[in-house]
Order: C-alpha cells, then structure tokens, then sequence
C-alpha cells in the first residue's frame, strides 16, 4: 500500500511508543452473507497495513447478531480472505466474549453509568428527539444501582420478554450526538445463537460490542468505515468509562469503497440470491468475491486495484472500468491465447486441396515471447467469426466481403469469391481461393492487406460455449440502479483442438475476443464453457 493517512496515524504512534511498537488490526464480517468487493478493501487495507508494520491481523466473526450466521457464510468468508492472499493470525468470535461483555455492563452499572429501562421501542424512539431537537430522559433513568444490578441479572436469567426490557447506557439526553443519546447497550432475545447455544438470552448491541471486542483482543488500529464517524465518541466512551485497559484501541475511518454499475450491499445482494435473480453467490455477474473469483478476475488484480484507489476521508464511487483494467494488466503477460470464433460461418478455399490438414504456427502471447508457440490446423474448410464477414460493408470495413482479400493470422491471404446462402436467405457458406505464395513466416512482401482475422479449420473444431456478460446493475444518467435484464447473452462458437486439454478455472485470451476463463463448475470434459472475464481494450482513463 502506498503511504496513506492511517500509516501516518500508525508512524506516529510507533514514535510516541503508545502502543509500544505494536501494530494489530482485524477483519471483523458479520457472517451474514457472502463478502463482496468493498470488504475486500477492508481486508487488503487491515492485513498489508499489519504485514507493513510487522503486526498481526486477526479474523473476527462479529457474530453479536444470533438471528442471521450461517455455516456456509463461514465457509466462505475464509475461503475469500485466503484467496485474496493473506493468513490470519487468530480466528476470533466476538460470542467467545459475552462473558467479558456482560460483566463490563455490569461495571457501567455500578458505577451508575447505564440503567436498565422499560420504555418500548416504539416510547423510545419518541424520547430520543431528533437532530435538531434535544432528547428527553426516561423516566427509568433513576433507579438505584442494586435496582439496576438485579434486573439487569435477572434479565440474564431470563424472567423478561424480548422487548420488556433494554440495559442502556446513561449519557446525556441533550447532545448534539444522538449516539450519545443514552443508547442501547443490551436488547432481551430468546433466541439460539450458532456458538453459544441457549446460554444468552440478552445481546449487546453492535456500538458497544464492537470497542469491547476490539480491547479485549488488544487491537490498536480499528479501521472502519466513514459512517462510523459518529460512533466513534461513543466507542471511546464505552472503553474509558469501563476503564480496564491502559492502551484501548484506537477507531479510525476511512471511505467505503463503492463501484459503478453493481451494488455493495450484502443485503441487497442476498435477495438477489433468494429471488433466483441470478445463479448464486457466486454467479459471475456478482460483486462477491466467490462472483468474481468464479469470472476469472484474480487476487493480484483485485490487491492491485485496492492499492490504486488507496484509502480517503471521503465517500465516492470507482469507476468499474478501472477494476477491469486491473484485471487485464494482471492478465495481459500471463495468459495463452487461442482461436475461437463466435457465431462461426462456414468458408471453403476451393483451391486448397481436399485431404490435406497442415500445421501452421501461432504465438501463444504476442507480448510475451517466451511463451513460445503452438501449432493450428489448416484445411480446405474453416469457420470464422460471424464478425469478419459483411455483405453490405461500410467505407471502413476491412474484413472480408465480396472480392476482398483478407489474412488468416498464421495462415494465408484468401479472398471472397462467391456467397452461397440457404433457401431462408441465411448464409450456407463463404466460397473463397487462397493464395500459396503469402504464407505467414514464408517472408512474403508483395503486397500488403488491411485485415486480418481469425479462424478454426473445419474437422477439428470443437464446439464451445460462451458467456458474455454485462453489468449487474443498470444505471440511468442520475445514477439510479436497476437490475440490467442484459447481464448475461450465451454464444455458440468453436475452438481450435488444443481446448480439449483446457482444465475448469483455466485462463485464455481468446484471440480477438478478450480474456476469458473455463467456468469451474459448467466445464466438463466434453463441454468447454468459457466467461468473459474482460474484453481487450481499456475504456478506463
Ligand atoms: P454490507 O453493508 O454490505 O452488509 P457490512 O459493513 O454490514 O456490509 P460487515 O460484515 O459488517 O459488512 O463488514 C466487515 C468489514 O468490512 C467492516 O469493517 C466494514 O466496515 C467493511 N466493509 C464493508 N463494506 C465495505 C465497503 N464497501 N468498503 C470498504 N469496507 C467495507
Ligand atoms: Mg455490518
């Protein structure tokens, strides 16, 4: 990561020694869906920051919230953070710390700093005022310690109703921070929670779980984003007035990261997935990391893309093309390439000979010449893309069309002779002759042609299947977002042979076309379904 403002705050607290040298962050989910891109701006951010200062990162499951944690979250949420490159060093649940929490509420009790209290949520919402207006005081804001302390035990041992009763903080009705508002510190759910059973039937909520959580770790730097802001008084608050620890943890915000053309909410991205809008969590369209994992985009060009964008004190919305051009400069050096044509048309160079198949030589990346070369079949029948022909072309249109005269990459100049259609007027097949003499490689200069295009010798071909996807979300001029009907268009095409050895999760750059990869779980052995991962030119500036 390159310098940014959170290292600076680090730097100087190494200097001063606060922490004593220490740096320790977390990657704190809430195990309530798939993670997606803007969570892994969080985790790129909080592990290089702790790699960068020699520190630990921690992976926390804030799992305060019994009702929504689910096994394959969990599952998930691992797999990404590895994917992405980075190990933690403890894996932590914040339900291993009710205990502790529970007592530091009793700690703010005694020292008359939280009350228990029995407005509804509905009276509460009346009392705490607005931006504008002060709050007004409960009226159970007064009760005495030991009337606190026992109800607040015998809200523990459940004697109360979900919503009888909250244990709030006792702070100052009148701030201008309604945070501070006297907020809630535990609601009453009887509820079974994944790790701890039926044990609790009180919750703390996330403003004071979360400082306890990161104290009671020893985490120094708490990064968080911006809309945290506003809490932070509070989550200092909490830890001061509870007092136990000599160096607490420090909260630091920075900007979430939001991206054109998609949505980052695990919310909205979970309906998505329950309403059958798309395959999955992991359907390629996705912003989930499992999404975009599955389209072949990889972890050095997500990691890349998250330092690009760096960290900032304020909210703004990425361009998606820069993640895409992270994402072909990752995989511009590293990728073969192959011949496939999409809506493929027949062509027959009738002066080639009828049996014969001959190799001709394609580089595997031009850009990288050390990936060296692998032979084609050549023959009397080809495909090419549905593209490269035109029967009505326009003034700039150089690939083929009547009487014109195009190369084959690797092969042969040819030129269009006749057009033979079917009787529905569709094209049947492309009669052309090859000259001999231009063969790529042979040193032929007698004259030059303005396209070049592609293709796939008959016999051999093997029929592919393609996914060509657009974005998740449409967007109209003022940003509004609805889901795009056109994410997705499925092409038939053939292959050069060589895709019969091409493996699930396997990267090409399909010639022509861009980069595209093998899909994990449509691929078998007699069926090759390739996705877009990304076209081949940028449109990022
Ligand atoms: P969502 O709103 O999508 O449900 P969340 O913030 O509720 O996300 P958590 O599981 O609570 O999800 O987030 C884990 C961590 O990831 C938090 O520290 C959170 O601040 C961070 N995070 C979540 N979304 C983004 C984002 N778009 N950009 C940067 N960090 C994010
Ligand atoms: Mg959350």
């Amino acid at each position: 990561m390159p310098e940014n403002f959170i290292h600076q705050i680090i730097e100087k607290d190494n200097e001063t020694g606060k922490y004593g040298g220490k740096v320790t962050t977390r990657f704190p989910p809430e195990p309530n869906g798939y993670l997606h891109i803007g969570h892994a701006k969080s985790i790129v951010l909080n592990f290089s920051t702790a790699i960068k200062y020699g520190g630990k990162c921690n992976l926390r499951y804030d799992d305060t919230n019994p009702e929504k944690e689910d096994e394959e979250y969990i599952r998930s949420i691992e797999e990404d953070v590895k994917w992405l490159g980075y190990r933690w060093d403890k894996r932590l649940w914040a339900s291993d710390y009710f205990e502790t929490m529970y007592e530091g509420a009793v700690e703010l009790v005694r020292k008359g700093k939280a009350f228990v209290c029995q407005l509804t949520s509905e009276e509460m919402k009346q009392y705490r005022g607005s931006l504008t207006e002060p709050g007004k005081e409960s009226p159970y804001r007064n009760r005495s310690v030991e009337e606190n302390l026992k109800l607040f035990e015998e809200m523990r041992a459940g004697k109360y109703e979900d919503g009888e009763m909250t244990l709030r903080a006792k702070i100052d009705m009148a701030s201008p921070n309604i945070n501070f508002r006297d907020p809630v510190i535990y609601r009453i759910a009887h509820l079974t929670h994944h790790n701890t059973g039926d044990k609790w039937c009180i919750y703390p909520m996330y403003d004071y779980a979360h400082p306890l959580e990161d104290a009671i770790e020893g985490i120094t730097h708490s990064l968080c984003t911006l809309e945290f802001e506003d809490h932070r008084p509070l989550y200092n608050w909490f830890i001061d007035e509870i007092g136990w620890w000599k160096t607490p943890p420090q909260q630091i915000e920075f900007a979430r990261l939001n991206l054109t053309n998609t949505i980052m909410s695990k919310r909205y991205l979970k309906a998505l997935v329950d309403e059958h809008q798309v395959e999955g969590w992991d359907d390629p369209r996705m912003p989930t990391i499992a999404g975009v994992r599955r389209r072949g985009y990889t972890p050095e060009a997500i990691r890349d893309f998250c330092e690009r964008i760096g960290v900032a004190k304020a909210n703004s919305t990425v361009d998606a093309s820069l993640l895409e051009h992270c994402v072909r400069e990752d995989l511009k050096a590293k990728v073969e390439s192959r011949n496939v044509v999409f809506d493929p048309l027949k062509v027959v160079i009738t002066n080639y000979p009828e049996d014969l198949i001959e190799d001709v030589e394609i580089e595997n990346n031009k850009e990288v010449p050390e990936m060296g070369t692998r032979t084609v079949p050549f023959g009397r029948e080809l495909y090419i893309d549905g593209e490269d022909f035109k029967e009505n072309p326009e003034k700039k249109y150089f690939r083929l069309f009547l009487g014109n005269e195009v190369r084959l990459k690797g092969a042969y100049f040819i030129t269009l002779n006749e057009i033979v259609k079917n009787e529905d007027g569709s094209i049947k097949e492309l009669l052309c002759t090859y000259d001999k003499g231009t063969k790529s490689g042979s040193g032929f200069e007698g004259r030059k042609v303005k396209g070049t295009i592609h293709f796939v010798e008959k016999s051999t071909a093997v029929p592919v299947i393609i996914r060509e996807y657009g974005y998740l979300m449409a967007e109209d001029e003022k940003g509004e977002k609805t889901l795009n009907p056109d994410s997705v268009k499925i092409v038939k095409g053939f292959s050069e042979p060589s895709i019969k050895d091409g493996k699930p999760k396997e990267r090409f750059q399909l010639f022509r076309h861009g980069y595209y990869i093998l899909d994990e779980k449509l691929t078998t052995e007699d069926e090759k379904v390739f996705n877009k991962i990304v076209g081949l030119k940028s449109s990022w500036k």
